[in-house]
C-alpha cells in the first residue's frame, strides 16, 4: 500500500485569523494620542500588550477561520493528502496549548488526522507545510529539501521567496492546487 502523503497546517496566520483578532484588539485599546497599532513592530509597548491580550482565557479559542488557509485545507482534502495540524505551543502561555486542541475539534475534525504542537517545528515529518511564517518555513525545508510549502500571505512575508514556496494571496489558486498535486505524485 501506499505511504499516506502528510499535510502539516499551521493554525495562527493559516488557519486561524490570529493577526485579524490581534490587530482588532490592539486598535480597541489604542489611545487617540498615538500612532495607530501596527502588527509584529517590535515597539515595547504594544507586545505588551499583545501579551497581555492573547493570554486572556478564551482568546485561541473564538478566533475566526482564515480564508487563505481554508482554501489550501480544501485542496488537500480533495487530492487526499492526510492532513494534520502543526503549531507551536506558546512557551508561557499553557492555556494556549489546550485552546489550540479545542479550536481543532470544533473546526477541523473532518480535515485532520491528527495534532502536533512543536516547540521546533522543523523536526516533524510532512511532504507539504502550510505556514505563514518565514523562520518555520526554512527551518522545516532544512531538512526536507523535497518538502513542499504553500505560504498563505501577509504583509511580513510579502518579501520572502523560495523555489520550493508557493506564496499564496487568493489569486493564484491553480499554481497552488498544481504544485500540490505535483508533490502528491512524486515518490
Ligand atoms: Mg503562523
Amino acid at each position: 500500500m501506499k505511504r499516506p502523503k502528510i499535510a502539516l497546517f499551521d493554525l495562527d496566520g493559516t488557519l486561524a485569523d490570529y493577526d485579524g483578532q490581534l490587530l482588532k484588539d490592539l486598535q480597541r485599546i489604542a489611545s487617540e494620542h498615538e500612532p495607530p497599532p501596527t502588527l509584529y513592530s517590535d515597539i515595547p509597548y504594544l507586545e505588551a500588550r499583545r501579551h497581555v491580550i492573547t493570554s486572556q482565557v478564551g482568546w485561541f479559542l473564538h478566533l475566526q477561520k482564515f480564508k487563505l488557509g481554508w482554501d489550501v485545507l480544501e485542496i488537500a482534502k480533495e487530492i487526499g493528502y492526510s492532513i494534520s495540524v502543526l503549531t507551536k505551543g506558546p512557551s508561557t502561555k499553557h492555556i494556549a496549548w489546550s485552546e489550540k486542541v479545542e479550536w481543532c475539534n470544533k473546526h477541523l475534525a473532518d480535515y485532520i488526522d491528527g495534532v502536533t504542537i512543536a516547540h521546533d517545528k522543523g523536526m516533524v515529518y510532512g511532504a507539504l507545510l502550510v505556514d505563514d511564517w518565514p523562520d518555520y518555513i526554512e527551518s522545516w525545508l532544512k531538512h526536507r529539501p523535497r518538502g513542499l510549502v504553500i505560504m498563505p500571505a501577509n504583509d511580513l512575508n510579502a518579501s520572502f521567496s523560495h523555489p520550493s514556496v508557493v506564496r499564496y494571496d487568493g489569486s493564484n489558486i491553480e499554481e497552488v492546487r498544481q504544485r500540490m498535486i505535483e508533490r502528491f505524485n512524486a515518490p
